[in-house]
C-alpha cells in the first residue's frame, strides 16, 4: 500500500471538496541524520548517530523522549536478562542500567506471569522453551518520569539537538533520494534537510510520506493487535492488593473475577486476564487491562473511538476491583496513558522482509545488526487470548540491516515497530529489547552512511558491524 490511496480510503468518501494551499514553508535545519520520533528507537538510533560522530536532529510530536515507555506508562522490559545470557548490549543496556539506579526495580520474571494462559498447561516450559537448567528470566520495571529525565540527559551528552512539539506531516523525495521531512510545530510548518533519514515514529509517518511502501495487519483479514492503554490507580492498600493476586497465582489473580463480571455485565472489554503490578507510588497499581480490536492507529476516526472506550474500560475495571479486591475499596483512577497503547501499524516495506518464522527458528543473517530471544506475542486482534510462538532456551534470532532499509530508497532507514517484517514477525519485534537493537543499527548506519555518502543498500556490513560492536552491541555470544 502507499500513503496516497491510504489517505484515498480514509477521507474519499468523506471529502465534500478541495482545498488547494499554496504554502511557503522555510527551511530551518541542515544535519546529517533526521531522526523523526523519539520512542525508544528514536532515543538509541539519535544517540548511537551522534557518538558516532554526525550532527543529529531529533523530532517529537509530544514534549518529552520515551514514546510508549514513558507517555504510554508502559514501563516494563522483559526478559531483560535471559535464561543463559545478558542479549541486549549496547545503548539498551546503558538505558536499563541507569534507569536502575534512578528507581529502576528488577526482579524474577516467570514467563506465566507476563502470559497467564501458559499456566494453565502443563509442562510449558519445557515444552515451549526447551531445556532452561533451572535458569531463570528477568525483568526491569522503570519509572517513566525518570525515563523522560534520563533520555533528555543522554542526547543532550551525546550532542543530539532534540525539537520537541514538532510533528512530521510530509517528506519530500526524489528518485529514491529523500530530500525534505516537513513538519508543523507550534510554530507553524517547517522542513528540514538531512543526508539520511531515520524513521522512528512507529507508524513510518515520515517512509510512508516520502513514498515508501508498506504492509498493514495479517496477511489474511489485515487486522493488527489490539490497542491497550495503560492506566494508573491510587488510594490502594498495595500489600492486601497483591496478595490477594498472589492467592490467586494459578488463575493470574483476576481471571474468574473478570468472567463473572463479563457475565453479569459489569464489564465491557474483550479480555479474560490483566496484567496488575505495583507502581513507583506507595499506595498505586498499574494495570495492562483495557483492549480495543479492531482499530488502525493510523486513522483519526478509528483512534478517537478508542481513546474514547479504553477510558470507560479503565473506569469500568477501578469500580469492579473497588467492589471486588481486598485492598481498593478506596482506588480512584489516577491517570490513563496519555499516549494510546497501539501496537502494530505500518510496516515499512524494506530490502528484506522478517518473516513468520525467523524468530521463532532462530535465524541468523550475514548483516545482522543485534541478536533477540524474545518470543513472538500476538494479542489476539479479533478479541480475546494470545498466542506466542517462543524462541528456544539458549537459542537467539537476528535481525538484519536489510530489514531497516526502506525498498528501494537510497537514504531512508527505520527502527522499532516500523521496520519491515510480516505481522507475526512484527509481534516480537514491536518489543524493547528488539526496538533498542533496531534503533542502534539504524542509527549507527545512518551515521556511516552520512559520512561515505553511498546508498543505504550498498552500506559496508562489516565497518557497520564493527561499529556496532566498538558501541557495545552483542553481536554474537562472545562478546558478552
Ligand atoms: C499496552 C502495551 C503493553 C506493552 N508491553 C510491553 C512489554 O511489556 N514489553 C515490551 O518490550 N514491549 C511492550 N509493548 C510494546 C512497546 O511498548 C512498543 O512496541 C515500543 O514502545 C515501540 O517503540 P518505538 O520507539 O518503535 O515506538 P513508540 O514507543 O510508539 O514511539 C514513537 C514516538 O514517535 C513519536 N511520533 C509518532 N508520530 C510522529 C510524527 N508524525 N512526528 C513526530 N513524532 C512522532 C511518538 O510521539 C513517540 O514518541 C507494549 C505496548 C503496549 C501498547
Amino acid at each position: 500500500m502507499t500513503y496516497t490511496q491510504e489517505v484515498q480510503k480514509l477521507f474519499g468518501a468523506r471529502t465534500l471538496e478541495r482545498l488547494h494551499e499554496e504554502l511557503d514553508t522555510p527551511v530551518i535545519g541542515a544535519c546529517d541524520v533526521l531522526v523523526c520520533g523519539g520512542g525508544f528507537a528514536g532515543i538509541t538510533a539519535a544517540v548511537s548517530a551522534a557518538r558516532c560522530g554526525a550532527r543529529v536532529v531529533l523530532l517529537e510530536r509530544s514534549g518529552s523522549l520515551g514514546g510508549l515507555a514513558s507517555l504510554g506508562m508502559v514501563n516494563y522490559v522483559t526478559p531483560y536478562r535471559d535464561w543463559f545470557e545478558q542479549v541486549v548490549g549496547g545503548i539498551g543496556a546503558e538505558i536499563i542500567e541507569r534507569l536502575k539506579e534512578t528507581g529502576g526495580l528488577e526482579g524474577e520474571y516467570d514467563v506465566t506471569e507476563e502470559h497467564p494462559w501458559l499456566a494453565e498447561r502443563l509442562g510449558w516450559k519445557e515444552e515451549l522453551f526447551g531445556k532452561t537448567g533451572g535458569r531463570t528470566r528477568r525483568g526491569v520495571q522503570f519509572d517513566s518520569e525518570q525515563l523522560k529525565i534520563l533520555a533528555d540527559e543522554l542526547t543532550a551528552q551525546s550532542g543530539v539537538e532534540v525539537l520537541y512539539h514538532t510533528q512530521i506531516v510530509e517528506a519530500r523525495s526524489e528518485g529514491g533520494r529523500v530530500t525534505l521531512a516537513v513538519a508543523e510545530t507550534k510554530s507553524g510548518r517547517v522542513a528540514f534537510r538531512a543526508k539520511v533519514f531515520v524513521d522512528c515514529t512507529g507508524d513510518g509517518d515520515l517512509a510512508a510520506r516520502a513514498g515508501a511502501g508498506f504492509l498493514k495487519g495479517r496477511e489474511q483479514d489485515g487486522k493488527m493487535l489490539p490497542v491497550t492503554s495503560m492506566f494508573r490507580i491510587r488510594g490502594v492498600d498495595v500489600a492486601r492488593a497483591m496478595g490477594y493476586q498472589r492467592e490467586r497465582r494459578e488463575q493470574y489473580g483476576y481471571a474468574d473475577l473478570l468472567k463473572a463480571a463479563k457475565a453479569g455485565g459489569e464489564l465491557d472489554i474483550p479480555h479474560s486476564y490483566i496484567l496488575v503490578r505495583p507502581t513507583v507510588y506507595q499506595d498505586g497499581l498499574e494495570v495492562n487491562g483495557t483492549r480495543v480490536a479492531g482499530i488502525d492507529g493510523t486513522d483519526v476516526f478509528d483512534l478517537t473511538k478508542a481513546e474514547i472506550l479504553v477510558r470507560r474500560q479503565a473506569q469500568q475495571l477501578v469500580e469492579l476491583f473497588r467492589r471486588r479486591v481486598p485492598g481498593c475499596e478506596g482506588a480512584y483512577l489516577a491517570e490513563v496513558a496519555p499516549l494510546i497503547g497501539v501496537r502494530e501499524t505500518r510496516r515499512i516495506v524494506g530490502e528484506y522482509i522478517i518473516g513468520d518464522r525467523d524468530l521463532p527458528s532462530g535465524a541468523k543473517f550475514p548483516d545482522s545488526v543485534g541478536r533477540g530471544t524474545i518470543h513472538v506475542d500476538i494479542h489476539n486482534p479479533s478479541g480475546d487470548g494470545y498466542d506466542i510462538r517462543p524462541v528456544r532456551a539458549g537459542d537467539w534470532y537476528e535481525i538484519p540491516y536489510r530489514s531497516l532499509v526502506a525498498k528501494g530508497f537510497f537514504n531512508l532507514l527505520t527502527a522499532g515497530r516500523c521496520i519491515s517484517a510480516t505481522s507475526v514477525a512484527q509481534s516480537g519485534l514491536r518489543l524493547y529489547l528488539n526496538v533498542f537493537v533496531s534503533g542502534q543499527g539504524a542509527g549507527t548506519a545512518a551515521a556511516l552512511l552520512a559520512r561515505e555518502g553511498c546508498p543505504a543498500a550498498k552500506l559496508d556490513v562489516s565497518l557497520l558491524q564493527s561499529t556496532l560492536v566498538k558501541h557495545g552491541v552483542k553481536l554474537c555470544p562472545d562478546n558478552n
